[in-house]
C-alpha cells in the first residue's frame, strides 16, 4: 500500500479536533477516517463529517459483520473504524487520520504497523483539560467527570506514541503537527524511489 497512517490520541477536550479541522481544511492528500459511534450527537457537529451516528444494534451488526478496522467502548459508547474507506485511501496513496483513543491506537498498530505515525495530544494539567470540557459545554457535569477519569488512565500510555505535543498554545501546536505530517511525506517509503533512482541514472 502507498499510503500512511496518522494516528491522533488524546484526552477528549484536549483540542484533537480543532487542530484536525484545521489541518483537514488546509492540506491536500489528507483522507479523515469518519468513524461510526453511538453516542449522542453534539451540537455543531455534522452526521457524515465528524462521525456516523448509529444506533447501538447497527453497530453490533457491524462488528459481527467484520466491517470494522478496530472498535472500542469509550466512555459508555461504542466507536469504530471502519475498514473499507480506509483500505481505498491508503490504496490511493493518501496519508489517513484517525481521531481513536489508545485502545484504537494499540488495535491499528497490530495490523498496520509500518504505515503509522502516532500523536498523543493532552494539555497542560488535568485542570485545563476541566476548564475546557465545561467551557465546550457539550458534555453534562457527570460526562466530564467520566471523561476526567478516563484522561487520566489514557495519559499513561503517552510513551507508547511517536509524538507528543502539550497543547496550550494552539498555535504553537498546530506548527508542530504540521511539522510531523511535512517529516512523512519525507519518509523514503512514501516517495517514489523506482522512478526517483531512475531518472537519477538517466541524467
Ligand atoms: P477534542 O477534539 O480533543 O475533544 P476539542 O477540539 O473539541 O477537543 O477542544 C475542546 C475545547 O477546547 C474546545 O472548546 C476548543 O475550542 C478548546 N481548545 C482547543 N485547543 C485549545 C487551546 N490550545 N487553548 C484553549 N482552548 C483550546
Ligand atoms: P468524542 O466523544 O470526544 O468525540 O471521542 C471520545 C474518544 O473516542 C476520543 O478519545 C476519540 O479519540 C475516541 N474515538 C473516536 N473515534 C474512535 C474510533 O473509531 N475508534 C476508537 N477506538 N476510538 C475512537
Amino acid at each position: 500500500m502507498k499510503g500512511q497512517i496518522l494516528i491522533i490520541s488524546g484526552p477528549s477536550g484536549s483540542g484533537k479536533s480543532t487542530l484536525l479541522n484545521r489541518l483537514l481544511a488546509e492540506e491536500k492528500n489528507l483522507y479523515f477516517s469518519i468513524s461510526s459511534t453511538t453516542r449522542k450527537i453534539r451540537e455543531g457537529e455534522k452526521e457524515g463529517v465528524n462521525y456516523y451516528y448509529i444506533g447501538e444494534e447497527e453497530f453490533k451488526q457491524g462488528i459481527e459483520e467484520g466491517n470494522f478496522l478496530e472498535w472500542a467502548n469509550v466512555h459508555k459508547n461504542y466507536y469504530g473504524t471502519s475498514l473499507k474507506p480506509v483500505v481505498s485511501a491508503l490504496e490511493e496513496g493518501k496519508i489517513v487520520v484517525f481521531d481513536v483513543d489508545v485502545q484504537g491506537f494499540k488495535l491499528t498498530t497490530a495490523k498496520f504497523a509500518n504505515l503509522i505515525t502516532s500523536v498523543f495530544i493532552t494539555t497542560t494539567n488535568k485542570k485545563e483539560l476541566r476548564r475546557r470540557l465545561e467551557n465546550r459545554g457539550t458534555d453534562t457535569p457527570e460526562m466530564i467527570e467520566n471523561r476526567l477519569m478516563n484522561a487520566a488512565g489514557e495519559m499513561e500510555h503517552i510513551m507508547e506514541y511517536d509524538y507528543l505535543l502539550i497543547n496550550d498554545d494552539v498555535e504553537k501546536s498546530y506548527e508542530n503537527l504540521r511539522a510531523i505530517l511535512k517529516s512523512m511525506k519525507l519518509k523514503s517509503a512514501n516517495i517514489n524511489l523506482r522512478e526517483t533512482i531512475n531518472n537519477w541514472i538517466d541524467c
